[in-house]
């Protein structure tokens, strides 16, 4: 319960911590310095970081091939400095540590 996902972005240990004013919580990565929002309690914090890694793929471990491309017609790329869109064979590997698909267009609400 309550157990920090590694960073999305650069796989450095993760940390919880509370605003200087006592009333926030965020989890920040020491590592590139990524963090949530500010967020009311510790469960939701923690809560924020773990999805937000869901889903990513190291690009240690396996990079996007054309068949992912053909899947997924774009991916994601985050690294330390940002997050990207791009076609799936135009991740550049010294800057993106991750990778995964572009989520779904929102369908329109009728
Ligand atoms: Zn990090």
């Amino acid at each position: 319960m309550n157990e920090l996902k590694r960073c999305a972005h650069c796989g450095a240990e993760a940390m919880a911590e509370t605003s200087i004013s006592g009333q926030g919580w965020h989890v920040k990565c020491p590592g590139c310095r990524v963090s949530t929002g500010w967020r009311k309690t510790k469960a939701e914090a923690i809560a924020d970081w773990n999805r937000r890694a869901d889903g990513w793929v190291k690009c240690s471990e396996r990079m996007p091939t054309k068949k992912d491309g053909d899947t997924f017609g774009r991916v994601v790329a985050a690294g330390p400095t940002g997050t990207w869109a791009l076609e799936w064979w135009a991740i550049p590997e010294s800057i993106a540590t991750r990778w995964c698909k572009l989520p779904e267009a929102p369908e329109d609400e009728p």
